[in-house]
């Protein structure tokens, strides 16, 4: 009987597995297409100076609206793009637009674009990088790009190298997720990062974990000592905003000041030097 429930259980299990198989290869192969089929998109969402929450820049987050799916979150692609190697042209195409995009804005306002450990390793990708900024005419100095540290673990002498090359670009890098991945704090010796980003599952816990409160404080005066700007991302309460201003964060980013939305929906946040945070609730977070 048990022999009976265990090949049962079996069964179950290899059916569940060749049906998430059988998803997998085909969101890859809708994947493929993507682009040819004007299905990816992109989103920006503001980061802002905590201070005054004036708009230092974006950060450009890809969007696919599948034909049959609808929108499929980064979450459910992104790691699929990353092993079948399709995140090269995938990224690229988000680099270049997003380039192209920021270079029309009439205030030099930063663009971040998250790049993957496959192109960070791949061959040229600074020169790519270097061809992307002087096609579109955009400063490289406000060119961005955000890593996680996953991206340096698997080749870091090369990793080490593209970001050298990038730097001497005038690029700005920023190390994406810090204290979710491994062996931070050496990473931070050995490879010439430009500014923190403190994860949001931190953030989102400064009231409910002590030690979540501990991280960002530990985080904060990390940044200090290494004279690097920590932005906080996955803002989304005042409450969350007022600890950040207290323990000396200066930058943010959150669902409180604005959440990812086509470009259009932006202009104004572009074109004039407004604030993204009505006055009101900056005091009400004091
Ligand atoms: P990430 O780079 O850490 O981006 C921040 C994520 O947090 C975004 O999720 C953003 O929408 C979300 N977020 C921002 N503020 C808040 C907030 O206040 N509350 C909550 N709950 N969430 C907030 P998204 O757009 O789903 O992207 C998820 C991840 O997918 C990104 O994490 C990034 O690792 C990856 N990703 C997105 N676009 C690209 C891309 O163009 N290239 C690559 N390689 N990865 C990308
Ligand atoms: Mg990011
Ligand atoms: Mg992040
Ligand atoms: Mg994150």
């Amino acid at each position: 009987r048990a022999k009976q429930e265990g090949k049962g259980t079996y069964r179950f299990f290899e059916a569940a597995m060749g049906a998430q198989i059988r998803e997998r290869r085909s969101i890859e192969h809708d994947l493929h297409n993507a682009i040819e089929n004007g299905e990816l998109s992109l989103v920006y969402q503001p980061q802002a100076q905590l201070e005054t929450g004036e708009v230092l820049g974006f950060e450009v987050l890809l969007r696919w609206n599948h034909p049959v799916r609808g929108l499929v979150p980064p979450s459910a692609f992104i790691p699929i793009a990353e092993e079948s190697g399709l995140i090269l042209t995938i990224g690229e195409w988000v680099m270049r637009h997003a380039c192209q995009e920021a270079a029309t804005w009439t205030r030099p306002l930063s663009i971040a674009v998250n790049v993957s450990a496959l192109q960070l390793g791949s061959d040229g990708f600074p020169h790519l990088v270097q061809g992307i900024v002087e096609e579109t005419g955009l400063s490289a100095e406000r060119l961005e790009i955000e890593i996680t540290e996953t991206a340096l673990v698997r080749d870091p002498h090369r990793a080490l190298l593209a970001l050298q090359r990038l730097k001497e670009l005038g690029v700005t890098i920023a190390m994406d997720d810090f204290g979710t991945g491994y062996s931070s704090l050496s990473n931070l010796q050995a490879f010439p990062f430009d500014k923190i980003k403190i994860d949001r599952s931190f953030v989102q816990a400064v009231h409910t974990k002590p030690q979540a409160a501990a991280i960002v404080r530990a985080v904060l005066g990390l940044g200090r000592g290494l004279g690097l700007p920590v932005i906080a991302e996955g803002v989304e309460t005042p409450e969350e905003l007022s600890f950040l201003g207290q323990e000396g964060c200066t930058e943010v980013q959150g669902y409180l000041f604005g959440r990812p939305v086509p470009i259009n929906e932006l202009t104004s946040l572009i074109c004039d030097n407004v604030i993204v945070l009505p006055r009101t609730l900056m005091r009400a977070a004091d």
